[in-house]
């Protein structure tokens, strides 16, 4: 048995700290949007994976055309 968490533990690359998972805006097309990423608590630097920006870009691109 490992004492292993299910979710890797990612580090800030500026900084070193480990990065929280909070609740952050982003913008796109001029709305807001509410996403939670993992975030660090120390410079403030928001972890964005690939997949998912493109994943959300999609979902949001949809979700303004069926308005
Ligand atoms: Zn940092």
């Amino acid at each position: 048995m490992t004492t292993e968490t299910a979710e890797p533990a990612l580090i800030c690359g500026k900084c070193g700290c480990a990065l929280e998972t909070g609740k952050v805006e982003v913008e796109y097309l001029g709305n807001r949007f509410p996403v939670e990423l993992p975030r660090c608590p120390s410079c403030g630097l928001v972890f964005v994976p690939e997949d998912l920006a493109l994943g959300k870009m999609l979902d949001v691109e949809q979700a303004l055309e069926d308005k």
